[in-house]
């Protein structure tokens, strides 16, 4: 019988999950001269905007001046292309800022190359499965590729997995969704190829509700379809379809997901005959970029030194700790009963910043966490989790990282002024810095 051998390695930094948060974590920390190592489940960097490709970088402007940091270098790098594959646009939805529209597979391929260029040492196909603890340190964390079992000792770990199954199983406290417990739908897209724009955009109403409800009353859509949020795609032509929702199901629990996509692709292909037969300028398209899987909004939030919550968000705070400015709306997605809200989470003209102690836990010493598993109330997570915010929150875990190792400090003792001065020298906008109020910066 074979017998299995545990294969070791070591690194500075471990980052788990690759999506546009641990993207940044991991660039961020190489760029200090770390050994980074950065484990990622599928084949794909991206996460979520690799399971809905397509998918705009939402809230990348906060009051209209863009995020900084990492975010802008890639799309500087997109827009510099000939021809260009990123742009900035207006959102077509209410409350929400400008975004960035890119091409999908060139943004992924740059994504990959910013990662080769720092250095970063990728495992794509390797789970992180569980934390080995030294006291009040992660020693090593156990993971498993194709080829069996794999330890990974690392000096600081940063947890960017969407999940936290890691950070959760170190002991790190978390609440699922809202109050009683309740997470947002999780939603499969996809793109029509070979649309008429003039014609399909002709009507101004972004949810296309009065094709909807015919669609809806005689059983050709699910309920859930009565605002189809159909946007134009990056290239001439496409329709990227962000409005498959499936309601109730449990991003942690892979045979849920896995019905749900299945779910999903059946209601997918039902709006797509309708938008052919039903809506002007479809009538020539076809479905293209189904998702691989559904994409999950929400899962655990893990508590942290501090939890952001909705009233920090209306009293628009810029904490002396903040790390990525925001402004986008509280943009809910039928948490059990509820429909979708994109209510403004504070006043038009201004922003607030997300306080680099929501990614920091109480108790664990080498530890970040970052994305959409930070310490927030429901309010609060419903408008901090575009990617440019992702990303950035990730950057500020990888500089933290190198302020914390250089320093010999636990994460819970890395000075905030300098972490904030670091971050606006690599360009991110609107933090505090030393003797600077966030929106002189
Ligand atoms: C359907 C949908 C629509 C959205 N629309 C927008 C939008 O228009 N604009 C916008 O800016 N934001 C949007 N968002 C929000 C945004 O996409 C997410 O908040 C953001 O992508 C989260 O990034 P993340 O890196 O924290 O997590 P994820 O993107 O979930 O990435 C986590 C990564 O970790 C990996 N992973 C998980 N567990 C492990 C493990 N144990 N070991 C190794 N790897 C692991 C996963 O495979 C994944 O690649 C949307 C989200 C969804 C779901």
């Amino acid at each position: 019988m074979h017998k299995e051998t545990i294969r070791e390695t070591q690194t500075d930094v471990l980052v788990i999950g690759g999506g546009t948060t641990g993207f940044g974590a991991a660039i961020a920390a190489a760029r200090q001269g770390l050994d980074v190592t950065l484990v990622e489940a599928t084949t794909k960097v991206g996460g979520v905007m690799a399971f809905c490709p397509g998918m705009p970088w939402g809230g990348g402007y906060p009051v209209d001046r863009i995020v900084g940091g990492l975010i802008e270098e890639l799309t500087t790098r997109l827009s510099a292309m000939d021809p260009p594959a990123a742009e900035k646009r207006a959102c077509a939805l209410e409350n929400f800022g400008p975004e960035i529209v890119y091409d999908h597979d060139v943004a992924t391929l740059t994504m990959f190359e910013m990662l080769e260029e720092a250095g970063v040492h990728l495992h794509l196909g390797t789970f992180a499965l569980t934390p080995q603890m030294s006291g009040t340190r992660i020693a090593r964390v156990a993971c498993c590729d194709r080829n069996g079992p794999l330890e990974i000792a690392a000096r600081l770990v940063i947890d960017c997995s969407g999940d936290g199954d890691i950070s959760a199983k170190a002991g790190v406290p978390y609440a699922l969704g809202d109050a009683s417990g309740a997470m947002m739908a999780v939603t499969i897209s996809f793109h029509m190829v070979g649309v008429d724009w003039q014609a399909a955009f002709a009507d101004p109403d972004p949810y296309f509700r009065r094709y909807a409800a015919r669609g809806v009353a005689e059983g050709r859509l699910h309920p859930d379809l009565a605002r189809l949020y159909l946007m134009r795609g990056f290239h001439e032509g496409t329709v990227f379809c962000n409005s498959v929702h499936v309601r109730g199901v449990d991003g942690r629990d892979p045979v849920a997901v896995s019905r749900a996509t299945q779910e999903g692709r059946r209601r997918c292909h039902q709006l797509a005959t309708f938008l052919r037969s039903d809506v002007p300028g479809f009538a020539g398209a076809h479905m293209s970029m189904l998702s691989p899987t559904v994409g999950v909004r929400e899962t655990r939030k893990l508590q942290g030194l501090y939890r952001l919550t909705g009233s920090d968000l209306a009293r628009g705070t810029k904490f002396a700790d903040g790390v990525v400015a925001c402004d986008n709306p509280v943009d809910d997605v039928m948490r059990s009963d509820g429909g979708m809200t994109h209510d403004a989470a504070l006043e038009k003209g201004d922003y607030y910043t997300i306080p680099f102690r929501s990614l920091v836990p109480q108790h664990v010493e080498n530890l970040m966490f970052a994305g959409r598993i930070l310490s927030a109330d429901a309010v609060a997570f419903a408008s901090v989790r575009g990617m440019p915010q992702c990303m950035t929150m990730g950057q500020a875990c990888g500089t933290a990282a190198g302020l914390a190792l250089d320093a010999g400090l636990a994460v819970q003792n890395v000075p905030a002024g300098a972490l904030t001065a670091a971050l606006t020298a690599q360009g991110v906008n609107r933090l505090a810095v030393p003797d600077r109020p966030a929106d002189a910066a």
